[in-house]
């Protein structure tokens, strides 16, 4: 009989131990509701992260950006700019609210927003020139909001992401679901726009078995979205309301173990960023493969290392190739996001992006394993076999 592999995941868990220590005195205490200490404490730990900006934590990273969108002011009809390439979370918020999304290419540096199509789709904006996914005319505005993305954990360009939404007086929520630890000259990702979105979904680099944070340097839209996310009720013991609410709170319990998780952030993203080393410096030297390298002044959490594969220069050996033959071994990896651009459910909205870079890196990019808890053996393991499907 065949040895059972042991499974080696894309992104696991990985608690310090402090969690339970905390979720226990949740118990202990009975604050089990989405209300509690722990919910203070959780923000504040975020806030020091985030250069003291005000912090709600809530109940997933998709319900950040829709709340982020709402205080936004967006509503039917209205315009909102969106990366392409990225998880559909960032983009489906837009639907709820009737807005028209409007996808924006990537570029090859950071794989995201380009900020020379991002112009474009707002001047196409501004002239009234897009069409819905009905192909009904969307009257001339000014887009409500740009939604750029940290792939990976990478940084934008938000120095011109920034500059260009400034002049035309766009604000911008960042998409840092995927990129809690990461900085751009020293600032950290999801302090850049009037909004950031962090998530704690268990597939990222720290998590709350699931959860989300919408920051904001104005203190009184935080306050206005921990009031919508719990349920918008007025001060008056018979619940009057004035707003439609939601009930997206962070429970307390999800606080305890995200206070655990904050306390070892750094050390999450220095294993990543170890793993991303290892992973170059054993593979970067096989013809057709290459790497995602960071800009002068970027710093990555690396989240996820990715590997672009040129089947032209691999002897034909494709990302598919490789990620079932890393299957065959029970080694998860797996393609890079497909673009919204090419999904069913966006693919009529407007669309910037005349090289198709986004969809040149699906077809070519591949995430390797990179949990923090992977061992020297389990990397080992995995590069092995790629050099082995590689070198065949
Ligand atoms: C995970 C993720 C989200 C959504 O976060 P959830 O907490 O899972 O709702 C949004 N955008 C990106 C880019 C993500 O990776």
């Amino acid at each position: 009989m065949e040895k059972e592999l042991k499974k080696i995941w894309l992104s696991s868990p990985h608690m310090s131990g402090m969690e339970f220590e905390y979720v226990k005195e949740a118990f202990e205490t009975n604050w089990i509701a989405p209300v509690g200490p722990h919910i203070n404490r959780f923000e504040e730990k975020i806030s020091n992260w985030a250069q003291n900006q005000s912090v709600a934590a809530l109940s997933s990273g998709t319900a950040a950006i829709h709340l982020g969108l709402i205080l936004a002011g967006v509503g039917p009809g209205d315009v909102v700019i969106c990366q392409s390439l990225t998880f559909s979370a960032s983009a489906n918020p837009i639907k709820y609210l009737g807005a028209n999304p409007v996808f924006v290419d990537s570029e090859m540096d950071t794989l995201n927003m380009c900020p020379v199509e991002l112009e474009k789709a707002i001047i196409a904006a501004l002239e009234g020139t897009l069409k819905n996914e009905n192909g009904e005319k969307i009257k001339a505005q000014l887009p409500k909001t740009i939604i750029p993305v940290h792939l990976y954990g990478m940084p934008a360009k938000m120095g011109e992401i920034s500059s260009i939404a400034a002049n035309y007086g766009i604000p911008i929520l960042e998409d840092a679901a995927e990129a809690i630890g990461s900085t751009l000259d020293k600032k950290p990702c999801g302090t850049f726009g009037k909004f950031g979105v962090f998530s704690f979904n268990g597939n990222k680099i720290i998590t709350t078995s699931g959860g989300g944070a919408l920051v904001s340097s104005d203190a009184q839209l935080i306050q206005r979205a921990r009031f919508l996310s719990t349920q918008a009720r007025e001060d008056a013991v018979h619940y009057e309301h004035k707003a439609v609410g939601y009930n997206y709170r962070l429970s307390n319990v999800s606080a305890a173990i995200g206070i655990g998780q904050m306390e070892v952030l750094s050390d999450r993203v220095n294993q990543r960023r170890a793993n991303y080393d290892l992973y170059r410096k054993e593979l970067s030297s096989i013809p057709g493969i290459s790497f995602i390298k960071e800009p002068s002044g970027y710093f990555s959490n690396r989240w996820l290392t990715t590997i672009m594969v040129d089947p032209i220069r691999t002897n034909g050996v494709s990302r598919e190739d490789l990620r079932l033959g890393l299957e065959k071994f029970a080694i998860e990896s797996r393609p890079i996001w497909k673009p919204m651009h090419l999904q069913p459910i966006f693919e009529s909205a407007p669309f910037f992006g005349k090289d198709r870079i986004s969809d040149r890196i699906f077809e070519i990019g591949l995430c390797l394993p990179s949990g923090s808890n992977l061992s020297e053996e389990d990397l080992q393991f995995v590069i092995e076999k790629i050099k082995n499907l590689l070198y065949k």
